[in-house]
């Protein structure tokens, strides 16, 4: 699998390219999976890097990133091969994912969500229990999602969270369909939209409720809303602390009709997903695993002096510095080796055992990334926190990790704690 990733570079400008954060022999990944995750890290390191502060200053959407995923095949990642994609399963989309979010933390979380509308739909629902009807509807649907992404370059994003218990998977989401002939009109709003006002469809989790029932998780549906519908409306500021680039302001929908063709699963299949697939709430956690080795990689380049733009002075001989980075690469390999084997055992129906690892490599990744990049602005010192560095950068980003429902850092423990402590359906009464 060859391809020129690097737009517009000759070999005399050639940089030398980062060693990739999972070594494929040593974690076992076959040639395939290696070609994808490198041409993820490629572009990465070559093309995103340089535009991630900007994106970041200016809060604004990293459209240009979209349209070199776009060139180089990485917007249909998830996508079967027989439908134009590079199919790519859970393991390699999130290890391609991991190489994205080191170098540009806003484009792999948002790139997350787009790739999640072909993920889930794709390799995930096929785990799940459809009647012979329903799989050729679903068939039917998701070729012509995966049409407009390989030959349009269309982006999809994933508007869940309504700013109550909903996304945390707690309540019926508020946002409503209501069937009527040829499809649904929707009337809702959703907060921390990532990519509003740049997404072609909005992925939109609601539920389908008929005149007068009561709304029920069940009936939760997944529809991708054509961004241009009538009644659709980005509204509010986007000025966040980190993930800037994400631009996630508030989506209102009014009335809006939403065609049949427009459901990214059939009834009912979300909420079996939502049950069945739990390790599809980890895919927010790549772009975090990413920011952690960035943390990393900087501290080495940094106390080496051989951080581009710096005067090449060197800090490693002092013993504070190298314990310090002594505790950091513990750590990243801790954080590595639990989310590794998470995404690894990926699948329908884990065993308790599993469920609990993969909240454990969520809450290591987004509350460990964050850690790995406090430790490493002390030790590199106050030069390396100025705006011209990606380390105050990496440091915001990796900030907003544990805030992602419905797998928050909180809300990991929270449930594995219980968990652990009881089986389904044991009391203390
Ligand atoms: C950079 C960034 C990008 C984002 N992009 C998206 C996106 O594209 N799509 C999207 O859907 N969301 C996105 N989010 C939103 C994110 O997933 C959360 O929904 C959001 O951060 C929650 O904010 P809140 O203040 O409502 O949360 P909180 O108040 O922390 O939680 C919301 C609700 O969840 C329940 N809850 C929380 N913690 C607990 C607990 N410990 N026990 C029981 N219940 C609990 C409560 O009912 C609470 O009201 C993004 C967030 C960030 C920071």
């Amino acid at each position: 699998m060859t391809m020129q990733v690097s737009k517009g570079m000759n070999s005399s400008d050639k940089v030398a390219l980062d060693a990739p954060i999972f070594d494929p022999s040593a974690f076992r990944l076959s040639d395939d999976q290696a070609a994808i995750i490198a041409r993820a890290r490629e572009i990465g390191q070559t093309v995103f890097a340089a535009r991630a502060a900007a994106y970041d200053r200016d809060a604004t959407f990293p459209t240009e990133n979209y349209r070199d995923l776009h060139r180089v095949g990485l917007l249909g990642i998830a996508i079967p091969k027989k439908h134009g994609g590079l199919g790519a399963g859970y393991q390699t989309y999130a290890l391609a994912a991991a190489e994205i979010g080191r170098y540009c933390g806003a484009t792999a979380l948002t790139w997350n969500m787009h790739v999640c509308s072909t993920l889930w739909t794709g390799p995930l629902a096929d785990d799940l229990d459809m009647d012979t009807a329903m799989r050729a509807e679903h068939e039917t649907r998701r070729a012509i999602h995966y049409k407009r992404i390989v030959e349009d370059g269309a982006i999809y994003s994933q508007p869940f969270s309504e700013g109550g218990a909903a996304a945390a998977g707690g309540v019926a989401f508020g946002t409503e369909a209501k069937p009527v002939e040829g499809g649904w009109i929707v009337n809702g709003k959703k907060i921390f939209a990532s990519l509003s006002g740049h997404a072609d469809y909005y992925g939109v989790l609601c539920t389908e409720v008929e005149e007068g029932a009561k709304a029920s998780r069940r009936n939760t549906l997944y529809l991708a809303v054509p961004a241009r519908s009538d009644g659709v409306s980005v509204v509010g500021d986007w000025d966040p602390l980190g993930m800037r680039g994400t631009v996630s302001r508030t989506l209102l929908f009014k009335d809006v009709f939403v065609p049949g063709d427009a459901a990214l699963m059939p009834r009912g299949v979300y909420f079996q997903a939502a049950l069945r697939w739990p390790h599809m709430f980890l895919t927010l956690s790549p772009t975090y695993m990413g920011l952690a080795q960035a943390a990393y990689d900087f501290t080495l380049r940094y106390l080496r002096g051989e951080v581009p733009g710096m005067p090449p002075v060197k800090r490693r001989m002092y013993p504070t510095k190298q314990i310090a980075v002594a505790q950091m690469q513990i750590k990243l390999e801790q954080i590595k080796a639990i989310w590794f084997q998470a995404i690894t055992e990926a699948r329908a129906n884990p065993s308790k055992e599993q469920v609990l690892r993969a909240y454990a490599a969520q809450y290591s990744v987004m509350e460990g990334a964050n850690e790995l990049a406090a430790l490493a602005i002390r030790t590199c010192g106050g030069q390396a926190m100025l705006k011209s560095l990606p380390l105050e950068r990496i440091y915001r980003d990796s900030r907003c990790g544990s805030l992602m429902l419905p797998w928050t850092a909180e809300l990991c423990l929270d449930r594995i704690g219980r968990d652990a402590l009881y089986e389904p359906g044991e009391t203390d009464e």
